[in-house]
């Protein structure tokens, strides 16, 4: 059973990354992530994009299929925010996480405090 998970995760990375090489191949390097996650990567039917993302589809499908309880078995441990002690904020920073629970820096309190750049990006030389 380990082999033919270990054998399914193989082709389905073989399979995305001839997939990536059709988005470069359409889209080019610098264009390749947005094509990739905003639907273009699909490709136009019958083109060798299509075919490529199509193959990739039924390798992840394989893939998941060869280790079905995989995403049982990840749990996501309960965070709470060390500023404003929310719970399970979608977005945050800095986890620490112990025996499946932690803290961590909201989103919001890190903005509120002037801690992000216009992007989103811890500003350099904040420590958390
Ligand atoms: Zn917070």
């Amino acid at each position: 059973m380990e082999d033919a998970s270990y054998a399914a995760t193989l082709a389905f990375n073989t399979a995305d990354l001839d997939w990536h090489h059709a988005i470069i191949a359409e889209f080019g390097a610098h264009h390749g992530i947005d094509a990739r996650y905003d639907g273009r990567g699909r490709g136009e039917i019958g083109s060798p994009l299509r075919e490529a993302h199509d193959r990739r589809g039924a390798a992840r499908l394989a893939w998941d299929r060869a280790r079905p309880a995989a995403c049982d078995l990840f749990t996501l441990p309960d965070l709470t925010c060390r500023k404003c002690d929310r719970q399970n904020p979608g977005v945050y920073l800095a986890p620490v996480v112990m025996d499946g629970s932690g803290t961590c820096i909201c989103m919001d309190c890190a903005a509120a405090r002037g801690w992000l750049d216009k992007s989103g990006n811890l500003l350099p030389g904040v420590t958390l």
